[in-house]
């Protein structure tokens, strides 16, 4: 069985590994000279069962008003009447109720938690160190009010099996020494002591070496045009670089997905939230935190990677430009200066800026489409694709393969940007 995996971000290596594990002959098309260059090179590294929430939420839609007025909110939106936009967040509203958010919430975290034992697992048996910190992850909290609803909002998480601990400065300290020396009084943070963290494009590098040696070929420098169908199949894909045949197609391009599966009439509902993201040199290790976190005020997202630490912010939804200024990267710098003053030159590192493939509902979409028998999807993991990847792809080669996958799939079918 030929099958084809198109986008070799940290979702489509994963994929390949799935489905050469079963016997597949794969093949890997990506338009970059390497894997994992977009989403998957720039990401926070977060592994986050507990940071899955939804961000279609009650909460969101004031958010979204107040960054048209030009408040810096986590979240901001540019004014569009890109239809695609307008399609996208008609539905993204209608997700904003507490009821849809829970369901929504709960479907994504039951997935981080499967994909955490498959990356697990798949890391040990291939034997892949992808700079990962298993010793969880800290959500800080400025404001003592904060901090008590912030642990209000886990209850929808704690309830459903994820382990938390509320932590005071003292505690905090405990857990990551680096909190010790932080310019900004703090009231605390809660501790998810089985998130994690890692380095997603080292990891898909890393994977990309093994499915090398398992003999599935890499077609890279090579940018997928278009699917060519004949009744409900797909029969090849077209490419800058010829048509390639197989009996199977697997669309895992991200944020680039639509573009694709709209050649053959599937218009999913996939959309960027641009990010921005930094990698430092550290300076003083023992000064930088030890675990990976977010700081719930500016929403700045941190990993230690080896010797250097990688810290992300942002979602703007301002279409497919990925352009960015040094003042894009403020939030970042002063959050890191504030926090570990003395762990790197915060006025240094790399500035870059990726898109998250958000759907407006925020399940990925994983599954067979309805209108050909062999095209797959594996997409639109959004702010959580490094968390979801393991398991979307274990998921979508049971799929594939004719098995019920180990978790329920309900939240991740195929759907289009029009209901
Ligand atoms: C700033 C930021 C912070 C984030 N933080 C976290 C985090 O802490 N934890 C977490 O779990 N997730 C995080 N994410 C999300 C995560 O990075 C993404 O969900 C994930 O990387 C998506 O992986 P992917 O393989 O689907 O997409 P990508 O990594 O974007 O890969 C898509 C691939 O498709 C290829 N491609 C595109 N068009 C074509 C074409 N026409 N032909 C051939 N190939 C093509 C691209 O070259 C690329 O290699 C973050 C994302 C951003 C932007």
């Amino acid at each position: 069985m030929r099958t084809i995996v198109v986008g070799g971000g940290v979702v489509g290596i994963t994929t390949a590994y799935y489905l050469a594990k079963e016997g597949h002959e794969v093949v890997v098309i990506d338009k970059a000279t390497d894997v994992g260059t977009e989403a998957t090179a720039v990401n926070a590294g977060l592994i986050a069962p507990a940071h899955c929430f939804a961000w279609a939420s009650p909460a969101a839609p004031k958010m979204l008003v107040r960054s048209l007025f030009g408040e810096k909110t986590s979240i901001r939106v540019k004014p569009s009447l890109n239809p695609r936009f307008l399609w996208w967040g008609m539905q993204f509203m209608r997700e904003c109720t507490s009821e849809r958010a829970a369901i929504n919430t709960l479907a994504k975290m039951h997935l981080c938690d499967y994909s955490q034992t498959k990356l697990k697992e798949l890391s040990k048996t291939e034997d892949i160190d992808y700079q990962g910190v298993d010793k969880g992850l800290l959500y800080l909290y400025r404001d003592a009010q904060e901090l008590e609803l912030g642990m209000m909002k886990m209850k929808l998480l704690i309830d459903n099996g994820q382990k938390l601990d509320q932590l005071d400065m003292k505690g905090l300290a405990a857990v990551d020494p680096a909190f010790a020396n932080s310019k900004v009084e703090l009231a605390g943070a809660i501790h998810a002591p089985n998130d994690g963290s890692g380095n997603s494009q080292l990891f898909t590098q890393k994977l990309m070496e093994v499915l090398k040696r398992m003999g599935v070929e890499f077609q890279l420098g090579t940018t997928a045009k278009a699917f060519v169908a004949d009744g409900n199949k797909i029969t090849r894909l077209k490419t800058d670089k010829g048509d390639f045949i197989a009996d199977n197609f697997v669309l895992a391009m991200g944020v680039w997905s639509p573009f694709l599966s709209r050649t053959v009439g599937q218009n999913l509902p996939v959309y960027p939230a641009k990010g921005f993201s930094m990698t430092f040199d550290l300076k003083d290790k023992a000064k930088a935190p030890e675990l990976g976190g977010v700081d719930e005020k500016t929403l700045v997202a941190w990993s230690p990677m080896g010797d250097k630490i990688r810290i992300s912010s942002t979602a703007m939804f301002s279409g497919f430009d990925k352009s960015h200024k040094p003042e894009d990267f403020e939030a970042i710098r002063g959050t890191a200066s504030e926090l570990w003053p003395d762990a790197a030159d915060w006025q240094a590192g790399s500035m870059t800026a990726g898109f998250r493939p958000m759907t407006p509902d925020g399940p990925p979409i994983i599954g067979k489409g309805k209108k050909h028998s062999n095209l797959f999807y594996n997409t639109g993991h959004g702010h959580m694709g490094w968390t979801m990847s393991c398991g979307s792809s274990a998921a979508i080669v049971d799929i594939i393969a004719g098995r019920t996958p180990e978790i329920d799939m309900d939240a991740f079918v195929v759907r289009s940007i029009r209901k």
